[in-house]
C-alpha cells in the first residue's frame, strides 16, 4: 500500500525537501499544503511537478474548515506539519503572524487531526501520525558549554521561538489529553538549496555573488549547530514513521560553527569558483546585533542516531560548497525573491544593502 503523507508547508525551505524526498526516495503519495506566503514558491517542488503522486492544495492553515475538509478529503496515513512563519527578524517587528500561524494554525492541524482519527477506524486507525515539526531555539540559549537535551527546560528568547515553543506543547497537550498520536521533533539550524535569500547563509551566497556586503550580526561569535537540509528530510520520515508516540527527538548535525566562520568558509568556496572576485572576505560587515541573540545553540541527537539509526550524512564543508554552486547555478529560481528580502531596516540595523 502506498503510504499517503499531507505536509503543511511544502513550498518552504525545509517541506519542500520532505516532499522531494517522499516523493523520489519514500515513493509515498503526498499532498502539500501550503497559502504561499512570502517564503512559499511552488518553484521548489519543480523535480516532483508533474509525478501522479505529488499533489498541491493552496490552504491557509489558520482556516479551520479548510484543514478539516482537506485531511478528510485526502485521508492521510501520516501528517507532517511544517507550515509556520520562521523568520526570527520579521518576528521581531511583527508578531502577530506569527502567533496567529505557529500557534493558532497549529492548534487548527490538531483539532482537525483529532476529529479525522475519530473517523477511522481498524488499521488505518491505529497507523496514523501527526509530526509537529519544530526548532531548537525553544530551549533558549546556551554559553559555552552543554548541549540541547530533549529534557532541557523550554526558555524561548525571540517572538518565532516563543510562538513555536507554544505550538510544540499544544502538541503534546493534544497526545497527552485526546490521545492523538503526536510525535515532535526539534532541529538545529539547516541550510542547503532553495533556501529563502534573507536567511544567513543563502544572503551571504548572493551578497557575495554581486560584490556586496556581507553583514554578520555583532562580532560574528554567535554559534550555531548547522544541518543540511536534506539531512534534515530523511530525518522528519523516520521520526514521524518510527518514532516513540508522544516524544520529542532532537535533531542535529554535530556541526558547530560561529556565525563568522559561516561567512568566511562561503568566502572561500567563491573565491575557489570566483577567482577574479577574491579575496570575497573583504566585503565582511559587522552590524549592529539582534535585540535577545541567542549566543549558542547545539544539539544532542544522540537519542535519533541511537534509537533510530539516523545519522547526518554531509559534512559541512562539502555541504556549503554543495549549496554555494546551487545558487551559483539557479538563478532563475533565487532571482524573483531577491526584493522579497527582510533587510532588517526596522529593527535599527543593516543586514543586507
Ligand atoms: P519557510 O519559512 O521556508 O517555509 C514555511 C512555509 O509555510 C512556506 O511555504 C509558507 O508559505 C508556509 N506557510 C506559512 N504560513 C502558512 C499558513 N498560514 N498556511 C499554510 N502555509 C503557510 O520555513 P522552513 O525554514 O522550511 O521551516 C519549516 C518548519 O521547520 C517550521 O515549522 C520551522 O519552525 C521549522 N524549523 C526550521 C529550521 C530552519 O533552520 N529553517 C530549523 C528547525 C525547525
Amino acid at each position: 500500500m502506498t503510504l499517503r503523507v499531507l505536509v503543511t508547508g511544502g513550498a518552504g525551505f525545509i517541506g519542500s525537501a520532505v516532499v522531494r524526498y517522499l516523493v523520489s526516495e519514500v515513493h509515498a503519495e503526498v499532498l502539500n499544503i501550503d497559502n504561499l506566503t512570502y517564503a512559499g514558491n511552488l518553484e521548489s517542488l519543480a523535480p516532483v511537478e508533474g509525478s501522479p503522486l505529488y499533489n498541491f492544495a493552496k490552504v491557509d492553515i489558520c482556516d479551520y474548515e479548510a484543514v478539516a475538509l482537506t485531511i478528510a478529503d485526502f485521508k492521510p496515513d501520516h501528517i507532517m506539519h511544517l507550515a509556520a512563519e520562521s523568520h526570527v527578524d520579521r518576528s521581531i517587528t511583527g508578531a502577530r503572524d506569527f502567533v496567529e500561524t505557529n500557534v493558532i494554525g497549529t492548534f487548527n492541524m490538531l483539532e482537525a487531526a483529532r476529529k479525522f482519527l475519530l473517523s477511522l477506524e481498524g488499521d488505518q486507525k491505529a497507523n496514523f501520525r501527526f509530526l509537529h515539526v519544530s526548532t531548537d531555539e525553544v530551549y533558549g540559549s546556551l554559553g559555552e558549554d552543554g548541549l540541547f537535551e530533549e529534557a532541557t527546560p523550554y526558555d524561548p528568547s525571540s517572538p518565532y521561538s516563543a510562538s513555536k515553543a507554544a505550538s510544540d506543547h499544544l502538541a503534546k497537550a493534544w497526545h497527552r489529553t485526546y490521545g492523538l498520536p503526536v510525535v515532535v521533533s526539534n532541529c538545529s539550524n539547516n541550510y542547503g538549496p532553495y533556501h529563502f535569500p534573507e536567511k544567513l547563509i543563502p544572503l551571504n551566497i548572493l551578497n557575495a555573488m554581486e560584490g556586496k556586503a556581507l553583514p554578520v550580526y555583532g562580532d560574528g561569535s554567535n554559534i550555531r549547530d548547522w544541518l543540511f537540509v536534506e539531512d534534515h528530510a530523511r530525518a522528519l520520515h523516520l521520526i514521524c514513521s518510527k518514532g516513540r508516540l508522544g516524544d520529542t527527538y532532537n535533531v542535529g548535525g554535530r556541526n558547530e560553527r560561529r556565525n563568522i566562520d559561516v561567512v568566511k568558509r562561503i568566502c572561500a568556496v567563491m573565491d575557489e569558483l570566483r577567482p577574479q572576485n577574491a579575496p570575497h572576505d573583504k566585503l565582511i560587515t559587522f552590524v549592529t546585533d539582534r535585540p535577545g541573540h541567542d549566543y549558542r545553540y547545539a544539539i544532542n541527537a544522540t537519542k535519533l542516531e541511537t534509537e533510530l539509526g539516523w545519522k547526518a550524512q554531509e559534512n559541512f564543508d562539502t555541504g556549503i560548497e554543495k549549496t554555494v554552486r546551487w545558487y551559483l547555478d539557479n538563478e532563475a529560481w533565487w532571482r524573483p525573491l531577491r526584493g522579497d528580502v527582510y533587510t532588517g531596516e526596522r529593527l535599527g540595523v543593516l543586514v543586507s544593502e
